[in-house]
Formats: C-alpha cells, sequence, structure tokens
C-alpha cells in the first residue's frame, strides 16, 4: 500500500477530481491524504477516504512536505495551474523542492499520475 497525497489547484481541482474517479478502484488500495479542499473534493467527488490536512495556502502544502522530509508519503499528484500566479507559491515551490530532493514519486499533471499509478 502507498501512501498518496493529492493536491491540485483551483483551476485544476475539477481534472483532478475526474482523474481519481477514473482511477477509483485502484486509488482505494491505497492510503490517500490531502490538502484541504482538494482532499474535500475528493471525498465529495468519488466516496474513497482521504485524510484531509490543512487547505495549502494555509499549511498543507508544507505538511505535505513534511511528510515527504519525514519519510511518511510515497507518491505526490500535484496538479499544478500554469496559468495563475499564487500568493503562496513558496510553498508550492518548497513542495516541488523536497518531492525532488527526497526522490518522490511525483506527478504534476495527468499524463504522468497514469504513469505513476501504473507503476505502483
Ligand atoms: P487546497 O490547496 O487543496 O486547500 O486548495 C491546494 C493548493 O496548494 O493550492
Amino acid at each position: 500500500m502507498a501512501r498518496i497525497g493529492l493536491v491540485a489547484h483551483d483551476d485544476k481541482k475539477d481534472e483532478l477530481v475526474a482523474w481519481v474517479l477514473a482511477n477509483r478502484e485502484t486509488l482505494a488500495a491505497h492510503e490517500l491524504w490531502g490538502t484541504g479542499t482538494t482532499g474535500g473534493r475528493v471525498i465529495e467527488g468519488t466516496g474513497l477516504s482521504v485524510t484531509c490536512l490543512k487547505s495549502g495556502p494555509l499549511g498543507g502544502d508544507a505538511q505535505l512536505g513534511a511528510m515527504i522530509a519525514e519519510g511518511r508519503l510515497d507518491v505526490l499528484i500535484f496538479f499544478q495551474d500554469p496559468l495563475t500566479a499564487l500568493p503562496h507559491d513558496v510553498d508550492v515551490k518548497a513542495l516541488n523542492r523536497l518531492a525532488t530532493l527526497y526522490d518522490t514519486l511525483f506527478a504534476i499533471n495527468r499524463a504522468t499520475a497514469d504513469a505513476v499509478l501504473a507503476a505502483l
């Protein structure tokens, strides 16, 4: 069982929920974590169980980064919006950096998320 973090920026949340729904059976076998709003949307849209952290801008991205640093997260699925400036960009950068540093399986879009899930 993998510990999977789920995050999506606002314009990408529908896409992430659709991706989780399309992979519901596979993902049900894993332990799911999410930033607050994303996690809530995934629960609502798929019925899967997700442990929700704080909302991303309020520290949820940092919490996922801490989980990675402490070896408590195996996979990060983070659908990022390349078209919108975010006030919590420093947190997003820190999470990207930690996922890179710790060689975490890390998907930033649907195509890569499919490949990561196939590799699990
Ligand atoms: P959210 O956070 O799921 O609470 O919206 C995601 C983000 O980092 O923007």
